[in-house]
Parts: C-alpha cells; sequence; structure tokens
C-alpha cells in the first residue's frame, strides 16, 4: 500500500514523469542526454534524478567518468507502457 502512494507521488510531477518517459525510450541514458531529450536544465535533471534513485525506481550504471540511468522498479516500467500506449492514442 505505502510502496503505491510512494509510487504514485513520484509520478506526479511532469518533470520526473517526462524524465522517467525518456528515460525508458532510451533504455539507459546518461544526465546530460536526458537533459537535452527532456528538455530540462541539467540541474533540475539532476535533482529529479536525485530524488528517484533514492526511492528505488531508477538504478545507475558507471562507466568509466559516464554514469548512466535505468529504469530499476518493474511496476513503474509496466506503468510507462501504459503511460506510452495512451499517450500515442491522443
Ligand atoms: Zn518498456
Amino acid at each position: 500500500m505505502h510502496a503505491w502512494v510512494t509510487r504514485f507521488a513520484l509520478l506526479a510531477d511532469p518533470t520526473r514523469l517526462t524524465l522517467l518517459l525518456c528515460i525508458h525510450a532510451a533504455g539507459e541514458i546518461c544526465v546530460s542526454d536526458l537533459a537535452v531529450a527532456a528538455g530540462l536544465k541539467d540541474t533540475t535533471t539532476s535533482q529529479a534524478l536525485r530524488l528517484l534513485r533514492a526511492q528505488g525506481l531508477v538504478a545507475t550504471q558507471r562507466a568509466g567518468r559516464v554514469v548512466r540511468y535505468r529504469l530499476a522498479d518493474e511496476t513503474v516500467h509496466a506503468l510507462l507502457h501504459e503511460v506510452v500506449g495512451h499517450a500515442a492514442r491522443l
């Protein structure tokens, strides 16, 4: 129950939802590419990612100096498929 409240609270924000959709579309993506894809500032993107990571929605993979983000919560991943599917029908 609590996990659902947390998930929906995190998703109920345009910035975070946009970032999650961009991460989903990319598979794995670094912060600067993600900021460009989402049309957000790097700082805004980093702040949102910190929160999403702390709550377990995204995870990081470090390759040398580059840190890439990917989805880490299968339930949220499934929900994003719903969002993408409905957006395509608008
Ligand atoms: Zn997917």
